[in-house]
């Protein structure tokens, strides 16, 4: 049996008081939410923090609702309130589809949207017991001083393997990041750095309180929408904006992904694309934005062409690494597969209800 690491728990009410408990603690502490990536992390003694700060009884980063332009998803909400909550499925159905392909059922009633944009990348050569990675000689990431997977330089490459993170970036959704000085906003796809040691720009005594998404903003050119009643409807031109999530992993539960793809289209009333944006992640430590789809997209509809076009755009621009268990030109074969499979999705979908479902 792995057993935890000795720490001592604190269970603050407020923000400030969290931060205030990491900043004194420095590197010793780090927040919990779920706590469903942290403590197998822990037992994994990948993380062995004295003091562990809960984030559970703070209000104030609860709560999903409509705030100005933009939907407001308090960080502390749980990934199966988020897949189920009416909102998200109206608005941003790729999310909730995302959000419901957590892991299972029990890790999504514990696991926060907070915890999965602040999750710790992955590795086979990382995510194992600390017997397991002593025995090789530990990496770069964690206690040695070479990269398994590259064997050269000094950067990790381990995999991003949120499911939530693909969606915010491609909807255009920003952080609030709240620290010892001041609370910074800062847009998720300026949030992940291609380093999987530590991924983010998120100090360490930094909490991620919430998260703010336009309900009808610009995906790629800069067009905005409008509401009624915090109901998405077509913008004075009526585009209608629709997104789609695809998940490829080893079984249709319970697992990381292998591969990820999200996309966010917005629709003139005639079908043409007025924007398209595409994510990919799963592959190294942070997601990427795929280059140079507006070229082939705008004016356009999405048919069986342009949807060939846009796959094997992505596929150029992908290379992924031998970093998780499945061999790396499978998943490279797979990322035209998957992300004609998303578009198609887009395409085809309704505005009104949810365009993605299974991975
Ligand atoms: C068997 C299994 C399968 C899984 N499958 C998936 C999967 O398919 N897809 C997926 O995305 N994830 C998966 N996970 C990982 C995890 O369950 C989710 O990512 C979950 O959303 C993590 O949220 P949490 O609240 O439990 O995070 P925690 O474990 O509490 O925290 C995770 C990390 O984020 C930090 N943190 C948490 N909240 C905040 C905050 N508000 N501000 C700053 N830092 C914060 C913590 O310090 C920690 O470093 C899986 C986990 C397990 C055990
Ligand atoms: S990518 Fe390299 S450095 Fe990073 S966890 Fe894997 S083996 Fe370690």
């Amino acid at each position: 049996m792995l057993r935890l690491p000795p720490f001592r728990y604190h269970r603050p009410g407020t923000v400030e008081e969290a931060v205030s408990l990491l900043h004194e603690h420095g590197p010793d502490a780090m927040p919990i939410a779920g706590g469903t990536d942290l403590m197998p992390n822990m037992k994994h003694r990948l993380f062995t923090p004295a003091h562990v700060v809960s984030l559970n009884g703070i209000g104030a980063m609860r709560g999903i609702g409509v705030s100005g332009a933009t939907l407001r998803i308090g960080a502390l909400e749980t990934l199966h309130d988020i897949s189920t909550n009416p909102l998200v499925r109206g608005h941003f159905p790729g999310l909730a589809t995302a959000a419901g392909q957590v892991a299972g059922p029990q890790l999504r009633n514990m696991g926060t949207i907070g915890g999965n944009v602040c999750l710790d990348t992955r590795c086979t050569y990382y995510n194992q017991t600390e017997f397991w990675r002593g025995a090789l000689g530990y990496c770069l990431k964690k206690d040695g001083d070479i990269c398994h997977v590259t064997r050269v330089g000094r950067k990790c490459v381990a995999a991003h393997s949120a499911d939530t993170p693909p969606n915010l970036i491609a909807l255009g959704a920003s952080l609030t990041l709240t620290g010892p000085t001041d609370t910074r906003e800062i847009d998720a796809a300026d949030f992940f750095i291609t380093d999987g040691i530590w991924n983010t720009r998120r100090a360490s005594d930094e909490i991620l309180t919430e998260m703010r998404i336009p309900l009808m903003g610009p995906v790629s050119n800069g067009r905005g929408g409008d509401r009624d009643n915090g109901r998405l409807r077509p913008n004075a031109r009526g585009v209608h904006r629709r997104s789609a999530y695809r998940k490829l992993r080893q079984r249709n539960s319970i697992d990381f992904p292998l591969l990820s793809v999200a996309v966010v289209g917005d629709f003139e009333q005639d079908g043409t694309v007025a924007g398209l944006t595409g994510v990919v992640s799963a592959l190294g430590a942070r997601p990427r934005i795929l280059a140079g789809w507006d070229e082939i997209a705008l004016g356009e509809r999405l048919g069986p062409e342009s949807i060939e076009a846009l796959a094997e755009r992505a596929r150029a621009q992908c290379r992924p690494l031998d970093n998780i268990i499945v061999d790396a030109e499978w998943r490279r074969a797979m990322v035209p597969v998957q992300v004609r499979r998303a578009l198609e999705e887009l395409a085809g979908g309704r505005d009104d209800e949810p365009q993605s479902r299974n991975g």
